[in-house]
């Protein structure tokens, strides 16, 4: 069967069940333990994917339901970082947190999210995504107390992540995407290592690879700092060139309700695009209508075949009803193009 075009996705996450862990809260804690915790976490990802299918999504994510924060829970896995030991630190120059400390070499010592990507696979016949940090993001999360060189540290995530990468490629993941919203504020180091890194880590991909940047989810300290950002977001223009000149395939920008030119676009000829249509950062759930005036003012820069409409970020921080509000507004306004290209 051919795939219709403007093929629908999430950037990744979606709310957990109330039952599982704290709604609209990060780094919420689980609510089960043990096996119960395991068959909890296999319970929700059928629901995150019943919801994703049920609304129209044409490229389907778990929900990053089997863990607790997009990076926390891949470094806790690996061996090297020290969770007991924490010092203060920025995080994206943007707020302070007690973060882990790199106390030896980084290695990974079994696959992390194998058997979930095994589990996904098998539970759905929809095209699935699988999500893993970016190495800059991760590096941007602890206390180096070993490599002392953000690039040394990084091209040691890189490499864990190619292994990693390549065995949820071989489980049957169509899409893995490293999430880089550090790739909006250390301009410089994208430029000198950043993309380099990434390009690193999806090495030997048979799978598409993505690159997700973003301004993060719709949490305090992300919204005050987007309004220092000034009237028009221009930060994508730095980073976009690098990255059409990358062998990674797809990258995301956040369109609807951000001050992104949509023009920047066009810096990304060639590769797909995954226009984000829908606002993480509001419990306001947009329309197809407004989906599909969000397509069709990309669609001015970007072929129907390269554009996956997408959402903006993340929606772990949402509820549950307003998430899946948003999950069909965005198959909704996907199928109001296809109807109106004949596609
Ligand atoms: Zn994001």
């Amino acid at each position: 069967m051919t795939q219709p075009l403007l093929q629908t996705t999430i950037a990744g996450s979606l709310p957990k069940p109330s039952w599982l862990a704290e709604p609209a809260k990060l780094w919420s804690p689980w609510k089960l333990e043990g096996d119960a915790l395991t068959e909890g976490k296999r319970d929700a990802v059928r629901l995150a994917l019943r919801d994703q299918e049920s609304a129209g999504i044409d490229i389907v994510s778990d929900g990053e339901q089997t863990r607790r924060h997009f990076v926390t829970t891949f470094i806790e896995n690996l061996d090297g970082v020290d969770f007991q030991k924490k010092k203060t630190m920025r995080i994206r120059n943007r707020y302070d947190a007690d973060v882990p400390v790199v106390v030896d070499a980084v290695t990974r010592k079994k696959p992390v999210y194998v058997d979930d990507a095994k589990f996904l696979r098998a539970e759905t016949n929809h095209k699935v995504k699988f999500t893993l940090p970016g190495p800059m993001t991760m590096v941007d999360t602890l206390y180096d107390d070993h490599y002392h060189s953000r690039e040394k540290l990084a091209w040691e995530f890189a490499k864990i992540l190619n292994d990693e990468a390549r065995e949820l490629a071989a489980a049957g993941v169509d899409v893995i995407q490293f999430d880089e919203p550090a790739f909006n504020v250390f301009f410089d180091e994208v430029r000198e290592w950043g993309v380099k890194a990434s390009e690193r880590a999806a090495e030997g991909l048979t799978c598409k690879t993505a690159v997700h940047i973003c301004y993060g989810y719709g949490i305090k300290a992300n919204i005050e700092w987007k309004k220092t950002l000034g009237s028009e977001w221009r930060q994508y223009e730095d980073t976009f060139p690098l990255i059409q000149a990358s062998k990674i395939d797809q990258v995301s920008l956040e369109c609807h309700n951000s001050k992104v030119p949509i023009e920047l676009i066009g810096l990304l000829k060639g590769k797909d695009v995954m226009v984000g249509a829908i606002d993480v950062a509001s419990d306001q759930v947009e329309t197809p209508d407004e989906v599909a005036a969000t397509i069709r003012k990309a669609l001015k820069y970007v072929a129907p075949e390269n554009l996956y409409p997408c959402t903006n970020c993340g929606m772990v921080p949402l509820t549950r009803d307003v998430a899946i509000g948003k999950l069909k507004a965005l198959a909704k306004g996907a199928m109001i193009l296809r109807k109106e290209l004949d596609i």
